[in-house]
């Protein structure tokens, strides 16, 4: 049985290398980069104004009040392109640049427009430079931005369209085949009979799949049917970059996962992880390149199991510079008495103290079919193989889940 660290290194060592493709910037939200963003101007691009109010040089305005002559007016998008001498001041508004021979911008609360307009009392003075964003101060042109690997945020949206990105490389989305196994299944728009239950688990594949970046192809139930099932994986593999399945890789007498991929060729990286909810996990290639993830079928399994290894791969294939689940530090809420035998992963939820501490509750929960209970998680504490308890104000180590 392979640790959890080890199982997540050999998925990354495994997902094939990102293929660019590329977008317009309003498909771009979420996506990869595959390029970096370089700026092709400076920002600001011109010395701009950050106030309402008179380009002066500060020099003049350094005994107050005093009357400055205005020559003229400067707007954004319609600057006063001309030199502006001593004794002299400039109207300007926010955005707008600021005049050679202008320093410093006063705002316009502290000062008072006479005789119709062309004279203005400047009521304080200011420091050299003041409400003036120089050319440059904020970015260069040439400068990297963003970086290749990262994921493209609202704010990164902003910054693709002010340095004229309107198509950008992104890695491609991995296709993502979901099929469940086990012939107690229905589907969702069915009542389920005697011993059968409905199927949760392509949806929450599938959900977490598309929060990761896949485009995702749902697949029909495949019962417990060695024959379906090694033809839809088989189907599947044509037609995706990754297969994950869920159910049938324990034991038990119908359990028909494993035997159909070896069958099909594929080669089994992983069959076992010491980790709980999740150790009969499967990770396997088949002889077309297409990953297999066979997950357990319990729900939880599902879910933990997913965001630490299948999650990987997807954003691999997508060129992300981070593939594991963001990981932090919380105070344990109440004690846990996690299995000793493999590193567990415990559903919790976070919340923050009066002392600013992050604190993990770890929640009530039935077990590994316990979806309903897992609604609330939004991390997962850390327990390391053979603890026997961790008490309450314990320091854990937590991994987010993604929402
Ligand atoms: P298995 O790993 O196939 O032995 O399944 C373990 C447990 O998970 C059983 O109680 C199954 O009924 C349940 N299960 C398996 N697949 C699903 C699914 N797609 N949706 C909901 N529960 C499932
Ligand atoms: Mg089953």
């Amino acid at each position: 049985m392979i640790s959890v660290q080890q199982a997540i290194s050999i998925v990354g060592d495994t997902s094939p290398t990102p293929r660019p493709e590329e977008v317009t910037i309003s498909d771009a939200l979420g996506r990869i980069l595959a390029e970096d963003i370089v700026a092709d101007c400076d920002l600001p691009p011109f010395d701009r104004s950050q106030m309402d109010g008179y380009a002066v040089r500060a020099a003049d305005i350094a005994v107050v009040p005093t009357k400055l002559k205005i020559v003229g007016e400067s707007a954004a998008g319609r600057g006063w392109h001309n030199e502006m001498k001593p004794g002299e001041a400039v109207r300007i508004m926010t955005g707008a640049p600021v005049p050679a021979g202008a320093d410093s911008v006063q705002q316009v609360e502290l000062t008072r427009e006479l005789d119709g307009g062309s004279v203005v009392e400047i009521l304080e003075t200011a420091a050299l430079g003041r409400s003036v964003v120089k050319r440059g101060s904020e970015i260069q042109k040439g400068q990297a931005v963003l970086r290749a690997g990262e994921k493209i945020n609202a704010g990164a949206v902003a910054v693709l369209a002010s340095f004229g990105y309107a198509k950008v490389k992104v890695g491609k989305r991995p296709r993502v085949a979901i099929l469940a196994t086990g012939s107690e299944l229905v589907p969702v728009d069915q009542t389920p009979g005697e011993d059968q239950i409905r199927d949760s688990n392509n949806f929450s594949i599938s959900a977490y799949a598309e929060l990761a970046g896949a485009l995702v192809l749902r697949l029909p139930l495949a019962g417990d049917d060695v024959a379906q099932l090694t033809r839809q994986i088989a189907e599947a593999a044509e037609r995706s970059d990754i297969v994950v399945t869920s159910g049938g890789v324990s034991v038990g007498r119908y359990d028909f996962t494993k035997t159909v991929l070896k069958d099909l060729g594929a080669e089994i990286f992983f069959e076992r992880v010491a980790l709980r909810p999740g150790k009969p996990t499967v990770f396997a290639r088949l002889p077309n390149g297409t990953l297999v993830f066979g997950l357990p079928g319990n729900p939880v399994s599902v879910s933990v199991t997913f965001n630490l290894f299948a999650r990987i791969a997807i954003l691999a294939m997508q060129g992300a510079a981070e593939t594991e689940l963001e990981s932090g530090t919380a105070v344990l809420s109440k004690s846990v008495k996690p299995a000793k035998d493999r590193e567990s992963y415990l559903p919790a939820r976070l919340s923050t103290n009066n002392n600013a501490e992050l604190i993990a509750e770890p929640l009530k929960w039935g077990g590994s079919s316990d979806f309903v209970g897992f609604v609330r998680a939004t991390a997962l504490i850390i327990v390391p193989q053979a603890t026997e308890i961790l008490e309450a104000g314990a320091k854990v180590r937590i991994v987010y889940l993604p929402n």
